[in-house]
């Protein structure tokens, strides 16, 4: 079956930055989503619609159909005494906290003294990305899955 709305997708993949540096590798741990679920950047589940099971692609996404351009707003400044744990917190933590109504992760950039700087855009936000796509498996979703909005089984959600 071809991909579209509703379809149980599994897709192999890597990612790569415009330099061809690889960011982001499947690496065998296989990924499988609900084909207009969102859960995909949007150009990447757009590029893959009406596709089959072996197909191969290539997908350059701008920032905008990607993880989208970065903002600014979204780096800021904490106390270290604000962390329950402050040894804990180093450069490359990353925490999920909501801290203007939105629940979000952020990624501790700098501590220098008490003062920490936490970045809360995604880490590929404002990149252009290279998606090497292998489409492994199509399937209907179950109505249980549908109703989930997430993928059970192997390589989908587990509870
Ligand atoms: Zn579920």
């Amino acid at each position: 079956m071809t991909i579209s709305k509703d379809a149980v997708v599994t897709i192999d993949y890597d990612i790569r930055d415009e330099e061809g540096k690889l960011l982001e590798s499947a690496d065998g741990e296989l990924m499988s989503y609900i084909q207009g679920s969102g859960a995909l950047a949007p150009g990447l589940e757009k590029a893959l619609e009406g596709k089959e099971t072996g197909h191969q692609m290539e997908v350059t996404l701008a920032p905008k159909e990607g993880f989208g351009t970065r903002d600014d707003e979204l780096i800021r400044e904490m106390d270290l005494e604000d962390f329950e744990d402050s040894e804990e917190v180093s450069p490359g933590l990353v925490f999920h906290a909501d801290l203007d109504g939105e629940l979000r992760f952020y990624t501790v950039m700098s501590v220098e003294d008490d003062t920490v700087i936490i970045d809360g855009n995604h880490p590929f936000a404002g990149k252009t990305l290279i998606f090497d796509v292998t489409v492994k498996e199509v399937r209907d979703a179950t109505e249980e899955e549908l109703e989930h909005g997430h993928v059970h089984g192997e390589h989908g959600h587990h509870h």
